[in-house]
């Protein structure tokens, strides 16, 4: 009988390996396939100075436009493009769409905002990851110093040291580094202070329960402080609403991200609430009035 049920899973595991592995595949080729017929599209989403309530910054965020399945969130394919090395070719387009982009913002005269992008660790670990991004920087014209690159905590954890010198290398040159969702994964205290930084982004769980959980609260708490100690920039993300923008506000968070303050937008949308800065009279107004 034990004979018979190991039998019975050996066949299992089989079929859903193979099942995984042929889904693998489709995605795999869909996926190359979107990326050189230009159905990724970028959303950005600001990222505001509750003090000024000026944005200071857009995140780029990546979708798929797929032609079956409609617009699809990165959650749904970016694991993939990671594991089947895709990833490299799918930021190379992230990096330089984002950046021509908001190259494009200043050339019709908006004020200047920094765009984010997000870095995933295979992308970091290529040889030529440094050049390749000042190429394209250099193709775009868009200034090192509108450039932060978001990469998450477990790249400090690895320590890799040519991580480490190529971007001290980048930083030299004024592009930023952020760690993104910070408090989420493997915080490494013991590097936070030999790494290339300039900005933590905590993680949106602890902004979500801020004001139902007195532990979220007070990490929150913390890691602006620590953030205020190593001399970094420190911004909350995912912030939805008003009672979570005061409770961040009371811990020293100057910067946030949310739909509380807006969704990620298509570019069109995002240069109009660009180009209406001056006027700006949503939520953050009525904040900078009290
Ligand atoms: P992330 O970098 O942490 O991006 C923030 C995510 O939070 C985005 O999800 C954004 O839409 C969502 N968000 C923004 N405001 C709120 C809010 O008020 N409440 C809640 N609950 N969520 C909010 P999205 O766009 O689905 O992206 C998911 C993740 O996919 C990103 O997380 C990032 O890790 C990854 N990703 C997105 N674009 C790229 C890319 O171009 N390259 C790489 N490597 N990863 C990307
Ligand atoms: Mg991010
Ligand atoms: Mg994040």
């Amino acid at each position: 009988r034990a004979k018979q049920q190991g039998r019975n899973s050996v066949n299992l595991y089989n079929h859903s390996m193979g099942e995984k592995n042929r889904q693998r595949l489709t995605v795999e080729t869909s996926l190359r396939r979107a990326i050189g017929k230009n159905q990724l599209v970028l959303h950005y989403q600001p990222q505001v100075s509750v003090h000024s309530g000026k944005i200071i910054g857009m995140e780029a965020l990546v979708r798929w436009n797929h032609p079956e399945q409609g617009l699809l969130l990165p959650t749904s394919f970016i694991p993939q493009a990671e594991e089947t090395g895709l990833i490299l070719d799918l930021g190379e387009w992230v990096l330089e769409t984002a950046a021509a982009q908001n190259k494009a913002w200043q050339d019709a005269g908006y004020p200047p905002v920094k765009i984010s992008v997000n870095y995933s660790q295979r992308q970091l670990r290529q040889q030529d990851f440094v050049e390749k991004l000042l190429k394209s920087l250099k193709q775009t014209g868009l200034e090192a110093r509108w450039l932060e690159l978001e990469i998450r905590e477990a790249v400090m954890a690895e320590g890799i040291m040519d991580n480490l010198q190529a971007l001290a290398a980048l930083r030299d040159v004024g592009v930023r580094i952020a760690i993104d969702n910070f408090g989420a994964g493997y915080s490494c205290l013991k590097q936070l202070g030999d790494f290339p930084l300039d900005a933590l982004k905590i993680d949106l769980s602890f902004v979500s329960q801020i004001s139902s959980s007195e532990v979220k609260k007070a990490i929150a708490g913390t890691v602006a402080s620590l953030a205020k100690g190593l001399h970094l920039s420190v911004i909350a993300q995912g912030v939805e609403t008003k009672e979570q923008m005061q409770l961040l506000c009371s811990l020293g968070y100057g910067e946030m991200q949310g739909n509380y303050f807006s969704n990620p937008l298509p570019a069109e949308e995002a240069g109009l609430l660009l180009s209406r800065e001056n006027d700006w009279s949503g939520p953050l107004w009525q904040l900078s009035q009290k």
